[in-house]
């Protein structure tokens, strides 16, 4: 059992010492102390069904004991930056990654964040092209330092920041776009950008295959395809942003990009191929790499040994469980179930998503779709004090994001789902 000190003495510390923008995700705060697979526990021994795992960060398991071995062994022998010598869970790991990925997609950078990544992947776009303007989409995430920020396209997420050259194009989004699910119509947005808004070369499109932090929007078919054509005609190179949908979440695929049936330049990650630990990455061709060798470019700690351990066992862990096709399996009978329950309740506007990364939005009227953010928030505090967790997001913050652990079954999709029918006829 916990002895710890208490929630309470906890939340006054942390309003005390830490940064006053802290966000909790319920109005009383959970404190958990333990986890284990698709379960965490509290303070009181009260055990959750987790249906975010962290931000779709947790993929294999709480505290999976192949990767925890992983840790720990390699915390035992070796813990240091990955410059300057040779060490073999770096290389391991770089060659097992690559080895996702078809055609030129082989040379792999480790970073410590998704941010990190993607601020790296743009930096090659642009050294590689000569080009500064980036492309990205309205509504989507990609991180919190100066070219994510830029790129990131909700007000939410955005401080002083300084844009130029970054154009944020209409998102092909197929619940609340003005052009439905059509995706060569928002497509042409892109297309008007490069003529109208830039010299006619560009450096990059940037964007997420399913936006995870926007509300699990999965973007209009036939979008990708067409925007990808437009703006390698520019002479811009494709990012695809992964840090949410890939790494087997998807279950149709191991990275979301290719459900939408593109080749990217550079494909970034993070989250999930760590199970929690700090890790991220970015992959990309010889040629693009090649860059970075016109001056000195380190990242002390990306890549270092127990993280790297730590990743080559998630991806282990993943075939071998066979967890891309259980995200298929249950993802796919989750979502069914979702849908059934948008039969029942009104305000339920829209499920959508593939395999574990699922939204749910929630509506006080189907017509207006205006969005129901505070009805959001009560029935996930009510479905946590039955025991489950699931999170939040979108613009509004009226969209249950359901990204829980890959190896989540049948029988936890129809906990969660009945927990969440009960909240839903209690309001
Ligand atoms: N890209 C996407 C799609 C994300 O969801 C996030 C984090 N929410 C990031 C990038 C940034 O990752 P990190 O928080 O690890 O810097």
């Amino acid at each position: 059992p916990y002895t710890g000190p208490s929630a309470a003495q906890i939340l006054k510390k942390r309003q005390q010492y830490l940064n006053p923008a802290v966000f909790h995700l319920y109005k009383d705060p959970l404190h958990l102390v333990h986890g284990k697979m698709q379960y965490l526990f509290d303070d009181k021994g009260r055990r959750f069904l987790d249906g975010f795992a962290g931000i779709a960060t947790v993929s294999v398991g709480h505290c999976h004991p192949d990767v925890v071995e992983a840790i720990v062994n390699q915390t035992k022998r070796l813990q240091h930056s990955t410059i300057l010598y040779l060490n073999e869970a770096i290389a391991d790991f770089a060659e097992a990654l690559a080895s996702k990925f078809s055609g030129d997609l082989k040379v792999v950078f480790f970073t410590n964040s998704g941010t990190e990544a993607n601020e790296l992947a743009i930096l090659m776009a642009k050294m590689y092209t000569g080009c500064d303007d980036i492309i990205s989409i309205r509504n989507g995430y990609h991180g919190n330092a100066a070219l994510t920020m830029a790129t990131t396209a909700q007000s939410t997420y955005k401080f002083k920041v300084t844009q130029s050259g970054v154009h944020h194009a209409l998102n092909p989004d197929q619940y609340r776009g003005v052009f439905g699910s059509d995706g060569l119509k928002y497509a042409k947005d892109v297309e008007d950008i490069i003529t109208y808004g830039t010299s006619g070369q560009v450096a990059g499109f940037v964007a997420e295959a399913i936006q995870g932090v926007g509300g699990i929007k999965e973007l209009a078919p036939g979008y990708l395809p067409a925007v990808y054509d437009s703006v390698k005609k520019a002479g811009g190179l494709c990012i695809a942003d992964e840090v949410q949908s890939g790494f087997a979440r998807t279950g149709s695929h191991f990275w979301g990009f290719e459900g939408h049936g593109v080749a990217p330049d550079i494909v970034t990650m993070a989250k999930g191929i760590g199970n929690g630990i700090p890790l991220g990455a970015v992959v990309t061709t010889p040629e693009i790499a090649e860059v970075l060798t016109r001056r000195n470019y380190f990242n002390t700690f990306g890549g270092n040994p127990v993280c790297t351990a730590a990743g080559l066992a998630v991806l282990r862990v993943i075939e071998k469980e066979k967890l891309q096709e259980n995200a298929l399996t249950v993802g796919t009978y989750l979502k069914e179930r979702l849908s059934n329950l948008k039969e029942k309740y009104e305000i339920i506007g829209d499920v959508r998503g593939r395999g574990l990364i699922l939204g749910v939005e929630l509506v006080t009227d189907r017509e207006s779709k205006t969005p129901a953010k505070l009805e959001t928030a009560q029935i996930m505090d009510r479905m946590k004090e039955l025991g489950v967790l699931i999170g939040k997001g979108g613009f509004f913050g009226n969209v249950f994001r359901i990204t829980p652990p890959l190896c989540f079954t049948k029988e936890d999709a129809d906990f969660l789902v009945d927990v969440m029918d009960y909240s839903l006829s209690k309001m």
